[in-house]
């Protein structure tokens, strides 16, 4: 039934017979009623036994209509239509447009209520603003879910006092969204200031809150469109420190399509096996011998220009399609090193990075598990490398993390030292490997930086993991790990990511 929740406006009406196999009706009634949406679509049960106890029994359960055999069709038919009308012109679904927590309106009541708005009000001009708390999850983890809320609420309703003349909706988790109209150019100054204020009031201190503003919107756009083009400008400063205001822009919608049309090419291009993958070979420190890689995707078009993924992971980070690409490129690495195996050529491991997103899906342990007895390759031959971020919110991952290792998997920490550190994590989870992130390996080279690196090697070596490090460029660099006894190293001083041919070659003249 939790799918059928956000189609409970489509369902005008309900039939249904009590005697079902596996949920009879009266477990139906018991269930649909418990879910505030679903709840609102009316009932009429049908049955064929004439009892007065069943049609009670289901009357109390919240049918609103009861019909038995033989079933007259006129009869039926006009029930169905008074209770559908009846519902209809009913104030049930007032009471569930509105969001439990804040009282705006839910998303969809939001697209319709503005659908009708800009329809009927076409002399006004309108606008659309958001507003953003950044790092709302830290403040979740921080503070705990009820100080959480309790800010939601707050900014609700600060945000309803600001905004006049305003549609306002809770349109995603941390995410408030207004419709308004007005007269006057919006005044930027005024703005920040009312800003400014709603910060400083807030129940916690130190909350960072951010806008987007749509101004005068084009409506002859669909409503979630135009609500993407203030999502797009606050999404523009989210990782500024300093601007908490951004206005939509051309180039941002011209960003905005050339990203829709990535999503649109996607399952093309998987089918076309657009998707290729490179291979960064790691290097021995000692030896100097390539001792396995890593397998890093680009997009190679049609018409011939390559696309790197730093233009489209995070985009499909954000919708999900990063779960398709991750097991494409995993299933490629397996494939890759299943032939090797049946050439009877020698198998390093080359690892595979595991976005955020794949991992809180839920069947992937399994699935990579059956890639792997598909290939029949040994689990060590493709480690998969995890963000250090996504090792941040523990619980979940900790309990994924768990089932990788113990189905066979070997997990490397990706971007060591890139974002929040957490030593917590280090230990918690049960990593083979560390990769240092490059912006720690530029550090090297200062007094600081040799300090951090050598000391973060340590420990990595203290927890009995391996250590890579990521990002080297330079001989100098080269000779400060191979002195702290780093154990791999990846990185532009010895080889850039390589076609697959290319890293064949490479293998053959290095390793002999
Ligand atoms: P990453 O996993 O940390 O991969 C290392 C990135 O650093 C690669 O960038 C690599 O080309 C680059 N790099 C390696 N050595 C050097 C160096 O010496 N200097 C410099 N400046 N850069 C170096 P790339 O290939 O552009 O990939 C960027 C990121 O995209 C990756 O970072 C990874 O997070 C993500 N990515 C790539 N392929 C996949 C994939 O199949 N799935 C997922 N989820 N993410 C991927
Ligand atoms: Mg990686
Ligand atoms: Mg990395």
């Amino acid at each position: 039934m939790g799918k059928m929740v956000y189609n409970y406006k489509d369902i005008s009406i309900i039939l249904l017979d009590v005697v079902m196999p596996v949920c009879d009706g009266f477990e139906f009634l018991t269930r649909q009623k418990s879910d505030s949406l679903l709840a609102s679509v009316p009932v009429i049960v049908t049955t064929g036994n004439n009892s007065q106890e069943d049609e009670l029994k289901c009357l109390g359960l919240g049918a609103v209509d009861f019909i038995t055999k033989p079933y007259n069709t006129r009869i039926v038919m006009s029930r169905i239509d008074s209770v559908i009308k009846l519902r209809e012109s009913s104030m049930t679904l007032a009471a569930i447009e509105k969001d439990e927590l804040t009282g705006l309106y839910t998303r969809q009541a939001f697209y319709h209520h503005a659908r009708t708005l800009t329809n009927f009000m076409t002399d006004e001009i309108f606008n659309i603003v958001v507003l953003d708390v950044a790092d709302f999850k830290l403040i979740n983890g921080t503070y705990g879910i009820k100080k959480g809320n309790e800010v939601l609420i707050y900014l609700a309703n600060a945000f309803k006092y600001y905004i006049k003349n305003g549609l306002l909706t809770r349109y995603e988790g941390d995410q408030l969204l207004a419709l308004f109209h007005s007269k006057e150019k919006i005044d930027v100054d005024r703005i920040e200031n009312n800003l400014n204020k709603i910060m400083e009031e807030a129940p916690i201190p130190n909350i960072r809150v951010k806008l987007g503003i749509y101004e005068n919107v084009d409506t002859s756009l669909q409503i979630p469109i135009m609500c993407d083009r203030a999502l797009m400008a606050v999404k523009s400063i989210s990782k500024d420190f300093k601007q908490n205001i951004a206005f939509f822009t051309q180039e941002m919608n011209q960003k905005l399509l050339a990203q829709r049309q990535m999503e649109n090419d996607f399952k093309d291009a998987i089918k076309n096996r657009e998707f290729v993958v490179y291979f960064q070979p790691k290097y021995d420190v000692s030896s100097e011998q390539i001792v396995g890689a890593e397998a890093l995707v680009r997009w190679q078009k049609e018409d011939g220009t390559l696309i790197s993924p730093g233009l489209f992971i995070p985009l499909f980070e954000s919708d999900g399609l990063v779960v398709q690409l991750d097991e494409y490129v995993f299933e490629t690495v397996c494939r890759f090193q299943k032939d090797r195996m049946k050439q009877g050529l020698p198998i390093l491991p080359i690892s595979v990075n595991l976005s955020r997103a794949s991992i809180h899906f839920s069947d992937v342990v399994q699935r990579y598990v059956n890639i792997i007895k598909e290939n029949e390759i040994p689990f060590s031959c493709v480690p998969i490398e995890l963000t250090e971020s996504a090792a941040l919110y523990s619980q979940q991952i900790l309990e994924i993390t768990n089932q990788m290792v113990n189905a066979g998997f070997k997990l490397h920490m990706d971007d060591f030292g890139s974002g929040y550190s957490s030593l917590t994590t280090l230990n918690e989870l049960k990593f083979t490997t560390v990769k240092l992130d490059k912006s720690l390996i530029d550090y090297i080279a200062k007094p600081r930086g040799m300090k951090i690196v050598r000391q973060t090697i340590d420990l990595g070596h203290g927890l009995d993991m391996k250590v890579v490090a990521e990002g080297v460029e330079t001989k100098e660099q080269r000779d400060c790990l191979i002195e702290m006894n780093c154990d791999e190293i990846q990185g532009f001083y010895y080889s850039k990511p390589l076609k697959q041919d290319d890293f064949i070659e490479k293998l053959r003249r290095c390793n002999g």
